[in-house]
């Protein structure tokens, strides 16, 4: 089709567009809020937004908090008040991939938070872990005798800072027994988490690649920019794609599946892209790239502020 030209949303636009839509899905960190901090002017925006009757979402590949801990977080930073219900994270949403993936009674080996493992036991799947694994030796090779436990047919890997080498081998050791009929889920793919002042830390792409590495297979990936985050959502909730709004501060999760989904797309400049990156991206012809182009953006979301009104 058109190629995507990434327009600034003045506030005249920004009342046509945000008047053609009933739902908007909004990514977390890098949008609403950075880190324990929300961003100036968000929660007035989403608060104008849900009393003029817009259907509010929340879709985050942050896998280590619950919904409910989501909805306590946008309460506490003083957003409109949120259900559970509303909200998509990467744990929930794996959690609801492996109930009606798995067998019933069939468990999941667990890499992960304790929030993962908490929106497994509200959908009813049984899971290993995410505590260390049980080492019957001191030495890697010894490891390979750890018993295993003959319920587990999926290994699923999320954000998990107690990630380790024995963890590790325990996910290779069902993945070989179990073969292509165990299931190897990892809740996203980002690579890295910015903190403030140009830093990072390794996000859960690097765990999942050591687990797809050590298996020598690909797992299949819940959140942005995999539909699946999307088709959750649309599962919920009656949701017209060309009613809906996709607003994120990362062009290859949140820009990418609002693309690839049909919805309209708005980024942020309030996280972690600069415009710079969304001109190179548009100005190749390379199809690809080009669904990176967001519709339109914003320096920040508190600029829609002027098109809600009063
Ligand atoms: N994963 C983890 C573990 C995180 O802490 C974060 C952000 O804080 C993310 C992913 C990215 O979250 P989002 O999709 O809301 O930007
Ligand atoms: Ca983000």
């Amino acid at each position: 089709g058109e190629p995507r030209r990434c327009r600034r949303l003045e506030a005249e636009a920004a009342r046509a567009v945000l008047g053609a839509a009933d739902t908007l899905l909004f990514d977390c960190d890098g949008v609403l809020w950075r880190g324990e901090a929300a961003v100036g002017g968000a929660a007035a925006a989403l608060g104008r937004l849900a009393a003029a009757g817009k259907r509010l979402c929340y879709v985050t590949n942050n896998s280590s908090r619950t919904r409910a801990a989501y909805t306590e977080k946008l309460r506490r930073l003083g957003f409109p008040p949120a259900e559970p219900r509303h909200v998509f994270g990467s744990a929930y949403c794996a959690a609801r991939y492996l109930r009606q993936a798995l067998p019933l009674g069939a468990a999941a080996y667990v890499l992960g938070s304790p929030a993962l493992a908490a929106e497994l036991e509200a959908v009813g799947v049984p899971h290993l872990g995410p505590g260390p694994a049980a080492l019957p030796g001191p030495a890697p090779a010894d490891w390979a005798q750890a018993p295993l436990d003959p319920a587990v047919r999926a290994v699923l890997v999320g954000f998990d800072e107690h990630f380790s080498y024995a963890k590790l081998c325990q996910a290779l050791r069902y993945l070989l027994r179990g073969g292509p009929d165990c299931l190897l889920v990892g809740t996203n793919r980002d690579h890295r988490l910015p903190l403030e002042g140009g830093t990072a830390i390794p996000g859960t792409g690097c765990l999942v690649k050591a687990v797809e590495t050590a298996a020598q297979r690909e797992a299949f990936i819940v959140g942005k920019p995999n539909r699946y985050m999307f088709d959750c959502v649309a599962s919920e909730f009656d949701i017209d794609p060309a009613r809906t709004i996709m607003v994120g501060d990362r062009l290859d999760t949140d820009i990418l599946m609002g693309n690839s989904c049909g919805l309209t797309t708005l980024l942020t400049l309030t996280g972690v892209t600069t415009l710079d990156e969304v001109k190179g991206h548009q100005e190749s012809d390379c199809p690809a790239r080009q669904s990176l182009v967001p519709d339109y953006y914003v320096d920040s979301i508190a600029d829609l502020l002027p098109a809600l009104g009063d």
